[in-house]
């Protein structure tokens, strides 16, 4: 799993005077493509590896990039990576490696630089919520973290208990129950002290509650404003008899039913802002314009949604279909898919991309954005439909 102190680590990476080479490649889902992967990635580095002989280049930057090379080479000539795309941030000669599986595609280029180039790799992660999920009785909390269908064990830790006895009655039984109450309380307390302090990391973005409605109740009521408003949801299950997938299928749910209802939450505003005339492009014209002069803050593209069509690698202009170039008259290159290409240019330009899986009117309109300016003209004159 892709943890959240990894992802801090790496963006804090710094090469002290000496080059980090950030490598992003995708992964095809396709076996019979994985062959090529290994050359593929070479030729990736031809650029680099020009670097690494470069006599006008530092020694030692030098030495560093053909550790880098080598130990990268190796590793997708070994490793099999799971589909979908891997960035690598190699800096040898600090002892830099880390490699980061992306459940998504992503733009290939190897940079070069003092620091890691993590905007692609923090466009792709920005989708998924990463989630803290609770289990709790009366006595006895679980903490975990879920995120991208993979569950990690935080802590856990149990708090004195009071037995109930096997028969009691009268006074002695009330305030056997109240003390057993004032515990629970207690513990819940502390629960909520070591929640305070993994969201105080800015680690979590959402948390799921688990246990018996007797147990979650007082326990949400425990919880500060500040951390209530991030519950994503809460599933019954008994904290003591809970296995490993029972919580990870049952707190998946939740998640999943979250972001299903963030992502028509965000259609539904993008779409009132476009119909109040704020600054918002509806549909798949509108969306490439404002890809092509990088207005788009947030883009929401339809999930699986695949649409053929033309790129200018020359001024970045994006369309459905032509020949030319509209603004520099370059002949355009054809791609399978317009909406990766769309996404791809949103991520360079510092926007953020939400690929929306919800049944909303995104099906039919492919695309959605939010502006960070209003649209011009489109060229030729054709207004902005
Ligand atoms: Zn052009």
């Amino acid at each position: 799993m892709i943890t959240s102190e990894t992802v801090q680590r790496i963006i804090r990476l710094d090469g002290g005077g000496l080059p980090i080479v950030s490598l992003y490649v995708r992964v095809p889902a396709d076996y019979g493509e994985r062959d090529r992967l290994h050359s593929y990635v070479h030729s990736l580095l031809a650029d680099v590896r020009e670097m690494a002989q470069d006599k006008s280049i530092d020694r030692d930057a030098r030495l560093s990039l053909r550790g880098d090379l080598e130990r990268i080479e190796q590793t997708f000539q070994e490793g099999e990576p799971p589909a979908g795309a891997v960035a690598v941030f190699s800096c040898s000669r600090r002892d830099i490696y880390e490699v980061v599986n992306l459940p998504r595609p992503v733009r290939e280029r190897a940079v070069v630089d003092e620091t890691p180039f993590v905007r692609p790799m923090l466009a792709v992660l920005d989708e998924y919520r990463r989630c803290c999920v609770v289990v709790v009785d009366e006595a006895f909390t679980q903490l975990w973290e879920l995120y991208q269908d993979e569950l990690e064990e935080l802590r856990r830790f149990r708090d004195p208990a009071l037995r109930k006895p096997d028969f009691a009655y009268g006074f002695k039984e009330f305030t056997i129950h109240n003390r057993v109450r004032e515990l629970a309380k207690r513990h819940y307390r502390n629960t909520v002290t070591m929640l305070e302090g993994l969201f105080r990391g800015n680690a979590f973005d959402v948390i799921a509650v688990g246990g018996h409605d007797y147990e979650t109740r007082p326990f949400l009521e425990s919880l500060p404003p500040r951390l209530r408003e991030r519950v994503a949801g809460t599933f019954v299950i008994d904290a003591k008899t809970a296995t490993r997938n029972d919580i990870k299928q049952q707190a998946g749910e939740v998640l999943e039913r979250y972001e299903r209802e963030e992502e028509r939450r965000l259609v539904e505003q993008t779409l009132e802002r476009a119909a109040a005339g704020g600054w918002a492009a509806v549909g798949l014209s509108d969306c490439l314009w404002a890809g092509s002069v990088a207005a788009i803050e947030k883009l929401l593209v339809q999930e699986d949604a695949i649409v053929p069509g033309v790129v200018c690698d020359e001024s970045g202009w994006l369309g459905t279909a032509g020949e030319t170039c509209p603004l520099c008259g370059k002949p355009l290159r054809q791609t399978p898919d317009i909406l990766d290409e769309l996404a791809q240019t949103v991520i360079d330009e510092g926007g953020s991309i939400e690929h929306v899986e919800a049944d909303t009117q995104l099906k039919a309109l492919l695309a959605a954005a939010e502006l960070r300016f209003p649209l011009p003209p489109k060229p030729g004159g054709q207004p902005a439909d």
